[in-house]
């Protein structure tokens, strides 16, 4: 599927401030601002993670308010260039570099608000991660709420049927559950995912260490999690080549790409960067399951590497939850 995902969404008057400038701190400043996040880091004892759309552009996938973002585009009439599908886009070295922060266990937890699905195709593990906005990859039961993630986007989008159906067998019977399967992808105003935001919430407040990269911060709810970290007496790194809605709360601000960043800081953390060599095959080691639906994914039709995850059966809708794309377009 194209990586134009933002073509399937409803339209929606207010998309925020897009096309601002982009900064570029200095060698010299770069240095000295990736050495003092260095030492935040090491003394920090609980990082939390924020992701967007920024962190993927170098997988070849457009961000939506940078110069050439879809929505900056969209509001001159242009339509953005893609040059990778989600299927053959890969992990950048951001998502490889988080990969390996959790690894060795800096990183505690990881909020992303990208629903181009590489932070899982990373190898990331799926308890340690919330993806607020879905995930292309990533079909869900309407009866028993067991997710699947699939190794090619599902082919709905606003939380829409995908034609499959669920699996699972019943408790005590031998039918299987059958419940209609639907996408992950929130449209415009469509209520979070409520055990991520959950999970969100209560690690960003347990945080002494919050780093957001390649965030406007502009959607709400997402984009305020990080202040719940500094409310609590956390700090606030904020790495972003545009301005963000934050910027005054951050205690560090650094305007650079994100991968020569996360690479500078890796290197004075002394970690290596593990390179990716593929989706991995075991994405839920603790509950592997036989796929009966294989997706045909330009012609191939491959279930090896599918798996599923356990999901709280809590699946009723929620009203009152904070829904998606309350754009502030105040830029400090
Ligand atoms: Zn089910």
């Amino acid at each position: 599927m194209s990586v134009n995902y933002a073509a399937g969404l409803s339209p929606y008057p207010d998309k925020g401030r897009c096309g601002l400038p982009e900064l570029f701190d200095s060698p010299e400043e770069l240095n000295q601002k990736v050495d003092e996040l260095a030492d935040m880091v090491r003394k920090a004892s609980n990082v939390v993670i924020h992701t967007g759309a920024g962190i993927s552009t170098s997988c070849g996938i457009p961000d939506f308010r940078g110069p050439n973002g879809v929505w900056t585009l969209e509001e001159k009439g242009l339509n953005p260039k893609f040059d990778t599908t989600f299927e053959t886009a890969h992990p950048s070295t951001t998502h490889m570099a988080l990969l390996q922060l959790q690894r060795v266990g800096i990183l505690k937890f990881l909020i992303s608000q990208n629903v181009d699905g590489l932070h899982v195709r990373s190898g990331f593990p799926r308890d340690h991660l919330a993806e607020l906005h879905g995930n292309m990859f990533v079909e869900e039961c309407t009866k028993c709420g067991k997710q699947y993630v699939r190794d090619c986007v599902v082919g709905t989008m606003g939380l829409k049927p995908t034609g499959r159906f669920c699996d699972v067998p019943k408790v005590r019977g031998l039918r299987a559950c059958r419940g209609k399967l639907v996408d992950t992808i929130l449209d415009w105003e469509d209520s979070l995912p409520d055990k991520d935001l959950n999970l969100a919430d209560e690690a960003s407040r347990k945080a002494d260490l919050a780093i957001t990269l390649g965030t406007s911060l502009q959607i709400k709810p997402s984009g305020n999690l990080p202040l719940l970290t500094k409310r609590k007496g956390g700090k606030l790194v904020i790495i972003n080549l545009q301005p963000t809605k934050h910027d005054r709360y951050a205690d560090l601000r650094i305007h650079g790409y994100v991968d020569e960043v996360m690479t500078q800081l890796m290197h004075r953390l002394n970690i290596e960067i593990p390179v990716w060599t593929g989706p991995p095959t075991k994405l839920e080691p603790k509950d592997e399951v036989n796929n009966h639906h294989p997706i045909d994914c330009n012609g191939i039709s491959d279930s090896s590497h599918i798996k599923k995850e356990e999901r709280n059966p809590c699946i009723d809708e929620k009203p009152h939850l904070p829904k998606r794309a309350k754009v502030e377009t105040a830029c400090t």
